[in-house]
């Protein structure tokens, strides 16, 4: 997404995204427990990996902000722009920056213990076998990658070589998104309905439409937001989907991928989750709702970078904000340093993957696709 298009999705939306729990099932999301700051000699080292739009504007700006993480490495296919950011971050110019050729050497380095890969879903795959073979743990942004066999093959690599491989489900460690999973298991009763809607319009020319490198259009991007809160809103997994989509005919951004999209899950309880996701729609759009015997949560914005809200039967939820970017980065930094278990897994990425193929296959042929 380019700059400008970026910037009106966020504000213009006056949103920007959502994702899932640590297990789902009926497992209890839990806030994020404030971590103890570290000496910065006691912090995991992190390497920023692609930095583009969202590397250079939430997350290196907001490691600053981490308790137990801290920038050690950027890796990038521009010398010159690696050179720069590490300046910027105060870097040591010798072992903090790497390019893409470069990057099997950071096994030599023990200061980087973490890889982010933040690059187009179609690289995913290589950047992540390559850090795991490096010995280093992983965090991959979504979508995880553009099938089912990458994301099993990220975390087979992962399984191998003994590291941790987190998904950037930011909204699993947001605090209105947490409070929103809390109600809905203690609070809504039983839950009926989920719905979530998420959008915006894309720029042209991008990789988000080269199907090599995005794997999939809206549903890939945006609509994974939706999905994951029809699955973190509910606590169940879909046994079936039925989907139909509509593409503009005459709109060169969808030659290859497509715009705008509508699907049902059909939930074992027998709660119905529905959903849309476009790429073309006249500004950002993210929301969701649930509905349960006993009450109700709605949200818009649900999952932007800052300012979401939370209603719980039509009133404001108190919830304090956070920092979602470092409480994301720390939960990892936390596995690393105290054994713990990743609360949104390459397996969380991999059924989002697993669902969204079912989306397509279901658009394509007419017909619901059981999961
Ligand atoms: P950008 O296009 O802004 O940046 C991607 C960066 O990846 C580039 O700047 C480049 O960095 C690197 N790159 C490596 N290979 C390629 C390639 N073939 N084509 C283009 N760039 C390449 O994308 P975003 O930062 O918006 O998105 C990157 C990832 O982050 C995606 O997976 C996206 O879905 C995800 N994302 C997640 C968000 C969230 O809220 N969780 C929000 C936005 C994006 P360099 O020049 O350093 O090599």
């Amino acid at each position: 997404m380019d700059a400008i298009t970026r910037r009106t999705f966020i504000a213009g939306s006056a949103a920007g995204l959502v994702a899932g729990l640590p297990t789902f099932g009926n497992a209890s999301p839990e806030l994020q427990e404030p971590t103890a700051a570290k000496p910065a000699g006691d912090k995991v080292g992190w390497a920023i990996l692609g930095l583009g739009g969202y590397a250079m504007g939430q997350i290196l700006p907001n490691l600053k902000a981490c308790e137990r993480s801290r920038l050690v490495a950027v890796i990038s296919g521009d010398r010159d722009k690696a050179k720069r950011v590490a300046g910027q971050y105060g870097l040591d110019q010798a072992k903090g920056v790497y390019t893409y050729d470069e990057m099997d050497r950071i096994k030599d380095n023990p200061e980087i213990q973490v890889v982010y890969v933040i690059t187009p879903p179609g690289n995913h795959r290589e950047f992540t076998e390559r850090a795991a073979k490096a010995g280093k743990h992983v965090c991959c942004e979504k979508p995880m990658a553009p099938s089912v066999a990458d994301c099993q093959a990220m975390i087979d690599a992962c399984k191998k070589a003994g590291v941790l491989l987190q998904i950037g489900y930011r909204s699993h460690y947001e605090a209105n998104n947490l409070r929103a999973m809390e109600a809905c298991r203690k609070e809504l009763g039983q839950i009926r309905s989920v719905t979530s809607d998420h959008g915006f319009n894309i720029g042209r020319g991008l990789w988000r439409t080269q199907k090599k490198w995005s794997g999939g259009g809206s549903m890939m991007d945006i609509g994974i937001y939706a999905v994951q809160a029809l699955r973190y809103l509910s606590g169940e997994e879909p046994t079936e989907v039925y989907a139909t989509w509509t593409n503009p005919p005459n709109d060169d951004r969808f030659k290859e991928v497509e715009d705008t999209v509508s699907f049902t899950l059909k939930f074992p309880s027998g709660a119905v989750g529905t959903g849309t996701s476009g790429y073309s729609w006249s500004r950002g759009v993210n929301r969701y709702m649930a509905l349960g015997t006993n009450g109700r949560v709605d949200a818009e914005p649900a999952t932007s970078y800052g300012g979401n809200t939370l209603r719980i039967n039509y009133r404001p939820a108190e919830v304090t904000p956070n920092n979602q970017f470092a409480a994301q980065m720390d939960h990892l930094s936390e596995c690393i340093q105290d054994k713990k278990v990743v609360r949104t897994p390459g397996e969380m990425g991999l059924q989002d993957i697993r669902i969204i193929q079912a989306i397509y296959d279901s658009c394509r042929t007419g017909r619901p696709v059981k999961l």
